[in-house]
């Protein structure tokens, strides 16, 4: 188990690297693989040994070795984050289908809540493949059944459409994306109803602390939209990890 986590670690990293390049292009309506990376500010190309997930980052102390650009820390820190979210669910879940679709999920979510976080969309290219893989994935390995998709799926959607329309009615104002909406299809399939639901909830929960210093800085409107896709990311990746025993030690609460 030792050595796979290892190999789990720097399989997470190099996917995180490519997820870079989804992250930063695709919002451009760029290519994902032409032209080669380059630096964003010499376009001088990267050199293979210049691109090794986080090594090279600390190697070039964060900076292009041609032109000295700042290289934003978002990108160890995607690389990180992506090898970090493998490896948990590796450790979660072990060698289990489980484990396939979540990962699966994480390296969909990681993009989702970057981009979002970045321009406040949530590409359709990127919730539809999750949408058909999650499918694919969940009845291929016998994870879930139609039943548990059908309601996951259209329930957590379902639901937080509903909230979105009553927040346009109360704010007068779209508060939540067609976006969200159809991010929360794609949880309902590879986690259920419960799942998507609590993801929500935990993410609702990481994103408290930081609307409320917002507000109290001023920085934030009650009206303002708030993306909200970075944050069913976190709290997703929360329920994969940490949600079973969350729930558990909640009911242990109640009733000891
Ligand atoms: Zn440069």
């Amino acid at each position: 188990m030792g050595l796979f986590t290892v190999f789990i670690a720097v399989l997470g990293v190099i996917f995180g690297s490519f997820l870079n390049v989804v992250i930063w292009r695709l919002p451009r309506r760029e290519s994902l693989v032409r032209p080669g990376s380059h630096c964003p500010s010499c376009n001088k190309p990267i050199r293979f040994y210049e691109n090794i997930p986080i090594v090279s980052f600390l190697f070039l102390r964060g900076r292009c070795s041609s032109c000295k650009a700042r290289i934003s820390w978002r990108y160890p820190l995607v690389e990180f984050l992506t090898g970090l979210a493998l490896v948990l669910i590796f450790l979660t879940y072990g060698f289990s289908p489980i484990t396939l679709a979540y990962s699966v999920l994480a390296l969909f979510l990681i993009p989702i809540g970057f981009i979002d976080w970045d321009t406040g969309f949530i590409p359709d290219v990127l919730t539809f493949p999750a949408f058909i893989i999650g499918l694919i994935l969940v009845f291929s390995l016998g994870i879930s059944n139609w039943k548990s998709v059908l309601i996951g799926s259209l329930g957590a959607g379902g639901i937080l459409y509903l909230i979105g329309f009553i927040g346009r009615i109360l704010m007068k104002k779209e508060s939540m994306g067609m976006g969200d909406v159809k991010l929360l299809v794609v949880l309902g399939v590879y986690l259920g109803l419960k799942g998507a639901l609590l993801s929500v909830f935990f993410g609702s929960l990481a994103a408290m602390p930081l609307i409320l210093i917002s507000m109290a800085l001023k920085k934030l409107k009650l009206k303002d939209h708030i993306h909200f896709g970075p944050f069913i990311a976190i709290g997703t990746g929360v329920y994969m990890i940490w949600g079973e025993s969350i729930v558990k030690g909640y009911l242990n609460l109640l009733a000891p």
